[in-house]
């Protein structure tokens, strides 16, 4: 698991020297109790470290430029705790590549109705300082996120919170590797896309290797240590019986587990943390990875079947996200629907790769045939999805430009016994309802691949498109379709 500890934000406050040396004294002072607060306070998983209030534009300029460059500084956080002139912003924000917060909070909660004087009135300004702030950087068409409320508040850390995690993905998303295994599924339309394109958008490569390379890792790796992983497997998963010591397809597992390791020790040598690969591009492997990448993506690794590799750069940006929350992130498929009138929903799930971090209950090891591809039977984990709020997000190539769609949905409890599913599976209900939502998404252009996601909320998302400057299309309950045309007609030219 990502230590988000060993990332940073800084918290930049401006001010100017109109106010003299007494506040400016007290501005630094609040502003560092407020960063320490931050920095301490368990809902932010990043380190929050203060810096001395900026009061001219060679400052500005300086901090602007030393964010740029810091290893592992994210992002930063402004607040004008006092009015800062903002012309003398324009270098600093032009200069800066990394993330930005607008803290529009105050240092004092309430007003002190008995002791409210003219100095009080100099030192707390923001309500008009961070206006000024906000003016020059929708002037300059900045991106950014504005949090709004006082910094103790629960909703203004959770704001922070999810800033900070998308602001970490961002920041390893520059020097992110995807590695695909042979090329996309033949004639597929949204698993291609321009991956030079991506790289300069998101910043992670994409390239690919032949799946002969792959195989000669898989090849080498020693019967010492498959020996060891499936033990693993014994203690985690519930084996069939059949997969268990002198079972009839032991060999099944044995060859799983070598693929498994195999398929670590390539990611791992090439410094890659996503990968694609595809059941029509097998040459010398023995079965398609099923527990394999299941557990590639329990780990925190990307996984796209088919070749995709945008969702499955997705499906790691989203677990870097979520880091250390509870709940899961898997690749996923919108695989076939239940239409029943009074009980609509989808059943989602994949020929072999879902991950099991968004497992209910226990999870068996199964090993059935795959019908598609041509090899042996490939060992899986099987198992439901948990109930809850839930999303579906898809990265698509319009040719001209990316979209992020997100859908939100409510996963419901799996309580049908599937005894001849021989997947994992999950059952969701789309919003605003399975009619407008699936119109929605067929009218976004969304995939028929997402990363499914428990534990993250839209606002992750909405960051992340604000940080890349990509377009967002959201369905939730407040989804029409008058609307949604008109949202996609518009950004036609939005994004021309
Ligand atoms: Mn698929």
């Amino acid at each position: 698991m990502l230590d988000l500890k060993s990332y940073e934000v800084w918290f930049v406050t401006g001010s100017q020297h109109l106010y003299g040396e007494e506040t400016l004294r007290q501005v630094d002072e609040h502003s560092k109790v407020i960063a320490d607060s931050f920095n301490n306070s368990p809902e932010i998983p990043v380190k929050v470290i203060f810096k001395p209030v900026v009061k001219t534009p060679d400052e500005i300029l300086q901090i602007c430029r030393e964010a740029n460059v810091a290893p592992n500084c994210v992002g930063i956080i402004t607040w004008m705790h006092t009015f800062s002139p903002a012309k003398m912003w324009i270098r600093g924000l032009t200069a800066l590549q990394v993330p930005l917060l607008h803290l529009h909070t105050q240092f004092n909660r309430d007003i002190p109705y008995n002791e409210i004087d003219m100095d009080f009135m100099n030192l707390n300004q923001s309500a008009h300082g961070d206006r000024e702030f906000g003016h020059i950087m929708t002037k300059m068409r900045l991106n950014r996120k504005v949090v709004v409320g006082h910094w103790q508040a629960a909703s203004v850390l959770e704001k922070i919170n999810t800033w900070t995690r998308v602001s970490v993905a961002k920041y390893k998303m520059q020097t992110m590797k995807v590695v695909r295994f042979g090329d996309n599924m033949r004639q597929v339309a949204v698993t291609d896309g321009d991956k030079v394109s991506a790289e300069m958008k998101f910043g992670f490569s994409v390239n690919t290797h032949a799946v002969g390379d792959l195989v000669q890792v898989i090849n080498q790796i020693s019967d010492a240590e498959i020996g060891k992983l499936i033990q693993e497997y014994e203690d985690t998963y519930d084996l069939m019986t059949s997969l268990g010591k002198g079972g009839g397809r032991r060999s099944s597992l044995y060859e799983a587990a070598r693929i498994e390791l195999g398929l670590k020790a390539f990611l791992e040598d090439g410094g890659y943390s996503a990968y694609t690969n595809t059941f029509e591009d097998l040459h010398g492997m023995r079965q398609l990875p099923g527990i394999g990448s299941q557990r590639m993506m329990a780990a925190g690794y990307g996984y796209g079947g088919e070749g995709d590799w945008k969702t499955s750069a997705m499906v790691h940006i989203m677990k870097v996200m979520a880091s250390g929350m509870k709940g899961g992130n898997s690749f996923m498929e919108d695989y076939t629907y239940h239409f029943d009138p009074v009980n609509s929903m989808v059943l989602g799930s994949h020929m072999l790769e879902i991950c099991p971090t968004i497992a209910t209950q226990k999870v068996k090891c199964e090993v059935h045939p795959l019908g598609i591809g041509g090899k042996e039977d490939p060992v899986r984990l099987v198992f439901n999805a948990a109930a809850g709020p839930a999303l579906n997000v898809s990265l698509v190539d319009l040719g001209n430009r990316f979209r992020l769609i997100v859908n939100e949905v409510e996963a419901v409890e799996v309580s049908e016994s599937f005894p001849k599913l021989p997947t994992a599976r999950a059952l969701w209900k789309p919003q605003p309802s399975m009619e407008v939502g699936l119109q929605a998404w067929i009218l976004g252009g969304g995939a028929h691949h997402t990363v499914y996601s428990q534990n993250l909320t839209t606002e992750y998302i909405e960051d992340l498109a604000e940080m890349l400057d990509v377009e967002l299309v959201v369905i939730d309950k407040d989804t029409t379709i008058r609307g949604l045309k008109n949202e996609l007609r518009f950004n036609e030219f939005a994004y021309k």
